[in-house]
């Protein structure tokens, strides 16, 4: 109920006017986001690179309206992925681009031919780019879009949701040679004619994915900060015989950070995603949506000025 709250808000300008603009103490962004600018955002790849992890870059903003703002963050990724080549960061980080911030919207043709400069700077800065996934009115445009990316940058990155009913047979179409598949619950507030509504039918079908990802022949990047669902993936790499470079676990900047180190320390490859960028509202809300214990924490930041 609260989660739906929450998300619900996510969606809300009027409360994102409100809340950009109040006193938030910058502890409680700064937990989940790197910074603002290209320069902050290097800084903190720089950082886990250099402590043994792998990196994805988001530079944050979604639901875009113009094609000036759509243009305005294809320039930011151009920008990053140059800085990236330049400062010896890739391959290790990567970038991860929502379509949405790209105007797929008001315009798909733009939102892919926006994604694929990105590619291609990409590809010469010999990284890749991962397509998040978002809302489910938006997921068999956005795996056609990641389809189509493929054909010129096999590299490209699909995103699935375990929550929505249908992942389990997208896993089974995504399992295939080269397919970067990344995996996670999903983060949406979606209706039960599409998805799963309880936390146990999510995590079950997180694990019937899990086991379609990793007997295939793709290359599963299991997202996820849940213990046992860690536990199962390691278990299942054993039961398939996978090495752990054939596969890596992603979690989030700011959220089980000892868990992402331990498992690198392990021997398993652990990517971290990044956000950076002004544009934090839907992200921060999303995060507080998946723990409603930080609302409390938020919360008091609001109010003390900080
Ligand atoms: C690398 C990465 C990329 C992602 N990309 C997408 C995407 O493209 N589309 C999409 O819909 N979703 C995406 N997500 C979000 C994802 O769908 C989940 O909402 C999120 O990861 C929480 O689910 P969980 O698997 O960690 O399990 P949960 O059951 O939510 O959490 C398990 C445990 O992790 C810890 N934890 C989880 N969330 C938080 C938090 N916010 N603050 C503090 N502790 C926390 C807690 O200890 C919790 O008990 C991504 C997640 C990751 C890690």
């Amino acid at each position: 109920m609260l989660r739906s709250i929450i998300l619900a808000a996510a969606r809300s300008s009027r409360l994102e006017r409100l809340t950009a603009t109040a006193p938030v103490s910058r502890n409680v962004v700064k937990r989940y986001v790197a910074g603002t600018d290209t320069n902050d955002a290097l800084r903190t790849s720089r950082e886990l690179v250099d402590s043994g992890l792998k990196v994805s870059l988001d530079y944050l903003g979604e639901d875009t309206l113009t094609t000036d703002q759509a243009e305005s963050t294809r320039d930011e990724y151009l920008k990053l992925l140059s800085a990236l080549k330049t400062e010896g960061l890739t391959p290790a980080t990567e970038v991860s681009i929502k379509l949405s911030a790209l105007g797929q919207r008001f315009d798909e043709e733009l939102s892919l031919s926006l994604a694929e400069e990105i590619c291609t700077a990409a590809a010469d800065a010999d990284t890749t780019v991962t397509v998040d996934m978002e809302d489910h009115t938006t997921t068999d445009i956005t795996l056609d879009a990641v389809g189509k990316l493929r054909q010129r940058f096999s590299g490209t990155g699909a995103v699935l949701q375990s929550y929505l009913r249908r992942t389990e047979a997208d896993c089974r179409e995504f399992a295939v040679k080269n397919s970067r598949v990344r995996l996670c619950k999903g983060a949406y507030a979606e209706p039960e004619s599409v998805a799963y509504q309880n936390r146990l039918e999510v995590d079950r079908s997180y694990v019937r994915c899990v086991n379609t990802l990793m007997s295939g022949e793709g290359y599963p990047m299991l997202a996820t900060h849940d213990p046992r669902l860690v536990e199962i993936a390691i278990d299942r790499a054993k039961w398939y015989d996978r090495g752990p470079h054939s596969f890596e676990f992603q979690m989030l900047y700011g959220i089980r950070p000892d868990e992402q180190r331990r498992l690198a320390e392990a021997g398993y490859q652990v990517r971290v995603y990044v956000p950076f960028g002004d544009q934090w509202y839907g992200y921060l809300m999303r995060r507080l949506a998946e723990r409603p214990a930080n609302l409390r924490f938020f919360m008091q930041s609001l109010k003390s000025r900080k």
